[in-house]
């Protein structure tokens, strides 16, 4: 595998990560989405293989056994979600650079797996009261599973001082124009 440059965001859940992935993916030429596997349901709209690999539990512990994660967790209880070895090998071989999109945990986890070779990018919402809206207004998930994203999100909030920038994602064309541009002097440098 030719090692290259990583790019991991990160951002505690209804930030707005995925829209702004899905955004920097469209405007960079140069970067490529990681596909996750995971145990979670899909959402309206998803595809496997393209949004995430929608793997059982059985498949996704198979995989574990095959050693087939850079890495994994059970990020919410009962739904486990992993890094695959072999799309980041395989956006390597592309000559793009792979941008994971992962919870803050595997996020830390990753950025020692490659430390000078990455730039992590923690998302924020302006604030939790915005965060919980956001939420509710995409209505994917039964308030006892929106209670458990917000727990995490005070949680992981505190570690947002563990990355390399830390972007604000208030009006969405300035956070778009504010993440491609970081991302292509990381890339540049
Ligand atoms: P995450 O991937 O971090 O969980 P999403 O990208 O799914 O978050 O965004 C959560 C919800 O907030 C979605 O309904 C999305 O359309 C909306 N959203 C994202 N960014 C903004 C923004 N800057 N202003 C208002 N709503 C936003
Ligand atoms: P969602 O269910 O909203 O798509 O994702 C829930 C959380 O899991 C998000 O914080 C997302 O970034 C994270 N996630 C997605 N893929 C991975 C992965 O491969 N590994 C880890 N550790 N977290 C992931």
């Amino acid at each position: 595998m030719s090692q290259g440059k990583i790019i991991i965001i990160t951002a505690p859940s209804g930030s707005g990560k995925t829209t702004l992935v899905r955004r920097l993916i469209a405007a960079s030429p140069h970067v490529g989405f990681s596909i996750s596997a995971c145990t979670r349901n899909p959402r309206p709209g998803e595809v496997h293989g393209k949004d995430y690999y929608f793997y059982t539990e059985e498949e996704f512990k198979q995989k574990i056994a095959e050693g087939a994660f850079v890495e994994w967790e059970m990020v919410y209880t009962g739904k486990y979600y992993g890094t695959l070895k072999s799309e980041v090998a395989r956006i390597w071989e592309e000559g793009k650079a792979p941008l994971v999109d992962i919870d803050v945990k595997g996020a830390l986890a990753i950025k020692a797996a490659y430390p000078d070779t990455s730039l992590s990018l923690f998302i924020q919402a302006p604030s939790l009261e915005i965060l919980r809206e956001r939420l509710q207004n995409r209505g994917t998930e039964n308030p006892q599973m929106l209670e458990e994203r917000l727990n995490k999100a005070v949680y992981e909030l505190t570690f947002s001082d563990k990355f390399d920038r830390v972007l604000v994602n208030d009006d969405l064309e300035l956070a778009t124009l504010e993440l491609v541009k970081t991302v292509e002097q990381f890339l540049k440098s």
